[in-house]
């Protein structure tokens, strides 16, 4: 499922493409998505100019002079781009076509993605409204984990993969990041001091920053897989190396199912 750094990846690949392009058309081959692609969304664009095409948690929002759309790879979407004589493949359900003569195509086989159009009055879509903040930004800290976290008795890792806590923090950041931080990912949230969440939230940032980091580096091969990322996964210290030895200190890794997910841990290294 493309993360949070998959989708900032995409972002920073698409933007210089897209940012400044005019739009031709939005081509709905298939609209049959999680949310069926409004009907007069296509003709809301012809002509468009796109300004930005933005994050927030792992909705991309493209914005023009003619509205904005809101996108989501759901768990199996991708987005490229391409030239009209690219052959199609079957599950590219929307085409968006520019004027330069390039393409940009979605990608979805499993149909969990979503193209809607932004309000028009400029408020946040309803999807958006409930979101935490993001785990880049400076409003995440340790003192705001600390503050939301009292008296909360749920384990600390299904705390910090709430997206109304912060957002875009998936199963694998989050067992990363609780090892790199030193810290039970079975731990009650309300346990867990001041400190330790000051350190948690930098290896929150630690962790999502080395993925978009390395995405950065493998973009065109990103920008042509379909939904199959593979390169984060040469760095996992925790994530699916149960019953290895750690990398730290050599004691066997163990697991423990926390809200039906896969939990590593070092129990050594991790209190
Ligand atoms: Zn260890």
């Amino acid at each position: 499922m493309p993360e949070l750094p998959e989708v900032e990846t995409t972002r920073r690949g698409l933007s210089p493409l897209l940012e400044g392009q005019t739009i031709e058309r939005l081509e709905v081959r298939d609209g049959r998505l999680r949310w069926p692609v409004p009907e007069a969304l296509p003709e809301r664009l012809v002509g468009a100019r796109i300004a930005t095409l933005e994050r927030r948690a792992k909705y991309l929002l493209l914005t023009t002079d003619r509205g904005g759309v809101l996108l989501h790879l759901g768990m199996s979407g991708s987005l490229r781009h391409c030239t009209a004589t690219t052959p199609l493949r079957t599950h590219d359900h929307l085409i968006l076509h520019l004027t330069n003569g390039s393409q940009v195509r979605f990608h979805d086989p499993r149909r969990f993605g979503c193209c809607l159009p932004l309000p028009e009055t400029g408020a946040p879509h309803p999807l958006l409204a409930a979101l935490g903040p993001e785990p880049l930004d400076t409003a995440f800290d340790g003192d705001y984990l600390f503050q939301r976290s009292r008296r909360r008795r749920g384990p600390v890792k299904t705390f910090i993969m709430d997206q109304d806590i912060v957002v875009g923090v998936g199963n694998i950041y989050a067992t990363e990041a609780l090892f790199l931080a030193g810290i039970r990912p079975g731990r009650a949230a309300g346990r867990v001091t001041r400190a330790e969440y000051e350190r948690l939230a930098e290896c929150v940032r630690t962790v999502l920053g080395a993925a978009i980091e390395q995405g950065g580096t493998t973009l065109r091969d990103f920008l042509r897989e379909d939904g199959t990322h593979g390169y984060f996964r040469q760095s996992l210290r925790v994530y699916g190396r149960a019953g290895e030895p750690c990398l730290q200190c050599a004691t066997p890794l163990r697991n423990r199912r926390i809200g039906q997910r896969a939990s590593a841990y070092c129990p050594t290294c991790q209190r």
